[in-house]
């Protein structure tokens, strides 16, 4: 069982209960009854004869503390039994007595913390009905406190309310429901521009989604991403062209039905973060050429190019028939003194330089006779070539630079 991402601050108290297959099916929000900060909160909760804890802490200023993990039992709520199926949240108060009011983003945190507890634990709903029938429950239920304050306790129902749609969200237009290809948590988080603006609305943020998101080809979660998508299928592509938000709806419609493919390319690629390594790499003679390969990825072509990144260059792995990098290596004295033992540099200095400089890696070019020859005025290169009985392209292979008189080349 995993920990909310929103925490900010970690403080692992030691009053708790570990405890095996705890099952979080409850929240209990309690308050603090001060104005505390989540590091404050966390040196309460310190003292073992304090025998007081919370999972997390939400303090005035939104930052989210973990005291204890969900999979252990907080000593939060005067009951053992809410305690062991309950994720515990204290929040700061930014008045101390009257309501105990608390700030609207400590407030604006509480929900979105319960969303994430919800969604990681499977708590498809938060219902709160005023007694212990709901999930989300208050201390004074259990024990003679007024925790969680007259004003948090008030704001029980807008909190479950809040929480839930964001849960499940209608995301129909149209009779097109978008929760396959949109999940708001995921577009506010990829997309900055548009938490900035409009983040604390979901309502806002999906219709951005749908009136500029899908034109711009953003993803909307973690499965269908439109490129990829768009890259993967020849038919879709005649028909829609470059009408993005077709793809979307076509996935929607037909596309997961028919099992197709959006998250990772089942196509050859060869760019990635702008580099084109296709002069080097070539996904098919890749793939056919390593049997660990094709075990190991399949159809990911992806996971493939990842592969040649990270590994393959570094193994001196030959993924084009006219690039071999050791023998790059040695037909080039000028490119052993500047990268030595460091291979990927090689296959990065032929797509960069090396190919346009028709410099060689499919064949030696370093002969055992090597001959040289200075060049007098009036000399053409090709009588030279013929009098060494070669060609001026192999002169030129040899010498990687321009020719001048006066020059020393080598010609054989
Ligand atoms: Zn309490």
């Amino acid at each position: 069982m995993s920990n909310s991402s929103l925490v900010t601050y970690t403080r692992i108290s030691p009053n708790k209960t570990v405890m095996n297959n705890k099952k979080n099916t409850h929240i209990v929000i309690h308050h603090m009854a001060g104005k505390l900060t989540v590091e404050q909160c966390g040196s309460v909760f310190a003292p073992t004869t304090r025998q007081a804890s919370s999972n997390y802490g939400v303090d005035g200023y939104g930052h989210v503390g973990l005291y204890v993990d969900e999979k252990d039992r907080s000593w939060a709520t005067s009951s053992r039994e809410i305690d062991s199926k309950a994720v515990t949240i204290e929040v700061a108060d930014d008045e101390v007595g009257g309501n105990w009011h608390v700030s609207d983003i400590a407030l604006q945190t509480t929900i979105d913390l319960c969303v994430d507890i919800c969604k990681r634990n499977g708590i498809t709903s938060l219902n709160f009905t005023g007694d212990k029938t709901g999930n989300l429950h208050a201390h004074r239920w259990y024990s003679s406190t007024d925790c969680p304050g007259d004003y948090l306790y008030s704001k029980f129902p807008y909190i479950a309310s809040e929480v839930n749609k964001r849960l499940s969200p209608n995301y129909t237009v149209d009779g097109i429901n978008y929760s396959k290809v949109y999940d708001y948590e995921y577009y506010i988080s990829n997309n900055p521009d548009v938490k900035q603006i409009y983040g604390t609305d979901p309502a806002k943020v999906f219709g951005h989604f749908i009136e500029y998101g899908m034109k711009e080809g953003r993803k909307g979660n973690d499965v269908f991403d439109v490129n990829i998508y768009k890259d993967n299928y020849e038919d879709l592509r005649k028909a829609y062209g470059n009408d993005t938000p077709k793809y979307y709806v076509h996935y929607i419609k037909w596309g997961i039905g028919e099992k197709r493919v959006s998250s990772y390319h089942i196509v050859p690629v060869t760019v990635r973060d702008g580099i084109d390594y296709s002069l080097v790499y070539d996904p098919k003679y890749y793939w056919n050429k390593y049997e660990d390969l094709q075990n190991a990825f399949g159809d990911n072509y992806d996971k493939l190019l990842t592969h040649f990144i990270k590994w393959g260059m570094v193994e001196h792995r030959q993924a084009k028939a006219d690039f071999n990098v050791d023998v790059y290596k040695s037909n080039y004295h000028d490119l052993q003194e500047t990268y030595g033992g460091d291979i990927p540099k090689y296959y990065m200095h032929y797509i960069k330089w090396g190919a346009k400089e028709h410099r060689v890696a499919d064949r030696e070019v370093r002969k055992a006779n090597v001959e040289y020859y200075i060049i007098k005025d009036g000399d053409s290169m090709l009588d030279i070539a013929e009098k060494y009985e070669t060609t001026v392209d192999e002169i030129l292979i040899l010498n990687n630079k321009a020719f001048a008189v006066g020059q020393k080349i080598r010609v054989k």
